[in-house]
């Protein structure tokens, strides 16, 4: 099958020729023709399947078969849960659309909001934004949308999961009841079944990859070492086997500072990214890790999500998640497309616990193996694991599914973007207190 075959336009077909695609994937193939009809779509697709061209391209096709002369007003509303993302979303939308005669502009939070209400008030066809900054604008007048015909709600699962039901809510009351609604999540967790109920009528369903299933194509390992081990066991590896595009996942911002840190000091190229590097330090870090030239990334998982990194060869977990679907959303970086990836995990004694829980999850036992040199002691006793998102006693045990302290989310909600970092509760405490007090004054 081809892209003609979708009942594409020639302007879309030029410019996925130009992008150099052949062929669609499975999820465009599904989701192009249903986007197209017009009605409902929920699809599960997880990053890495093609599922942005799979909605934009459609998206694109409709806006421009209804255009009509006279203001443009925003048709299109696409709301990612991070600026990564509605970056990328935004940057598709420019290239397959550069026949056409659309305009778009991209918003979210963190950076100043003068330039994006400038390059919004000519009027745009196709908004992307992050949830907080789109109500910011549209509080103060700067963005309309009762026109909005197709709305497009992406990686649904982590904006619930980042706290975002309420900013949906509120969005959705300021659309017009009569619009095309695309759902895309990577997870049907109660929470996504219960908004798609709300949101959607009648909507085709579309499944490409199987709900917290492992790609067959990652080679996936565990390292035993101690805690105290795991970074110079990192360095190792990566210059004992030339890994040359490694993504590393850590727990907290602090802890991916440090790492890269280390790392660089190690003559390692090593940069972090996370909620509190600014907007221009992730994207030069990115830039340079998809060049090549960076040959690590050290990230967050939430910093990490949505990043269009495509067939990475190394993802390393230099500590488990505690929520055992944020080790799918890792691995799930690497062997893409067909390509071969490895995913390792270093694993000390204080994560066993958060071990069984992946592998229940993904129902397989992963490999497990130990590197001469770095063989753990065995009278090692567990530690609590420091800094998680439990920490302080609240919410459930580490490997317990997906508890998380209360304030956690609204503290994610506040500020767009800039602080929805996973982890480091410990270092929202004090802005969480600080936001109680101003609300008890106010
Ligand atoms: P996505 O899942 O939307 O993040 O896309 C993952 C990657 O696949 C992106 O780098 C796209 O540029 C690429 N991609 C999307 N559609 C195709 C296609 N039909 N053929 C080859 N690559 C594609």
């Amino acid at each position: 099958m081809t892209f003609s075959d979708l009942g594409l336009r020639a302007e879309l077909l030029r410019a996925i020729e130009a992008q150099g695609y052949t062929t669609p994937t499975p999820i465009q193939r599904q989701a192009i023709p249903a986007v197209l009809t017009g009605g409902d779509l929920l699809a599960s697709a997880q990053t890495g399947t093609g599922k942005t061209a799979g909605f934009t391209l459609p998206m694109l096709q409709r806006l421009a078969d209804g255009r009509r002369p006279g203001k443009r007003q925003v048709r299109a509303l696409v709301l990612t849960p991070t600026r990564e993302l509605a970056a990328q979303v935004g940057e598709s939308v420019t290239d397959y659309g550069r026949h056409l005669t659309l305009r778009s502009h991209v918003i979210f939070g963190g950076v100043g909001q003068q330039p994006q209400v400038d390059a919004i008030r000519p009027g745009l066809d196709i908004l992307v934004a992050t949830p907080g900054r789109l109500l910011d604008l549209h509080q103060q007048g700067h963005v309309d949308l009762s026109a909005v015909e197709i709305l497009v709600l992406d990686e649904a699962d982590r904006m619930l999961d980042m706290g975002f039901i309420h900013d949906i809510k509120k969005v959705l009351r300021l659309l017009p009841e009569q619009r095309q609604n695309l759902l895309f999540s990577a997870t049907f967790s109660d929470e996504i079944q219960a908004l798609a109920g709300r949101l959607l009528d009648d909507p085709a369903m579309i499944e490409v990859a199987r709900r917290n299933t492992t790609a067959e194509t990652v080679d996936q390992a565990i390292y035993r070492v101690d805690r105290d081990k795991k970074r110079d066991l990192l360095a190792h590896l990566i210059t004992e086997h030339r890994w040359y595009q490694v993504l590393v996942f850590t727990r907290t911002k602090h802890g991916a500072n440090r790492l890269a840190e280390q790392l660089s000091k190690q003559d390692i190229p090593a940069m972090a990214i996370h909620g509190n590097k600014s907007q221009s330090a992730r994207t030069r870090a990115l830039a340079a890790f998809k060049d090549g030239s960076l040959q690590v990334l050290v990230a967050t998982d939430i910093a990490a999500r949505g990043l269009d990194i495509s067939e990475l060869p190394h993802v390393v977990n230099f500590e488990l998640p505690n929520v055992a679907e944020d080790y799918v959303h890792r691995i799930g970086r690497t062997g893409r497309a067909g390509s071969e990836g490895q995913a390792v995990s270093l694993v000390c004694v204080d994560e066993h616990g958060l071990l069984k829980g992946i592998e229940r999850l993904i129902k397989r036992d992963l490999e497990k193996r130990i590197e001469p040199g770095f063989e753990p002691d065995p009278d090692a006793r567990p530690e609590p694991i420091e800094n998680g998102r439990r920490s302080g006693g609240r919410g459930r045990p580490a490997g317990q599914g997906r508890g998380q302290p209360r304030g956690d989310q609204a503290a994610r909600r506040q500020g767009d973007g800039q602080r929805r970092d996973g982890g480091d509760t410990a270092d929202r405490a004090p802005r969480r207190r600080r936001r109680r007090s101003r609300a008890r004054q106010a």
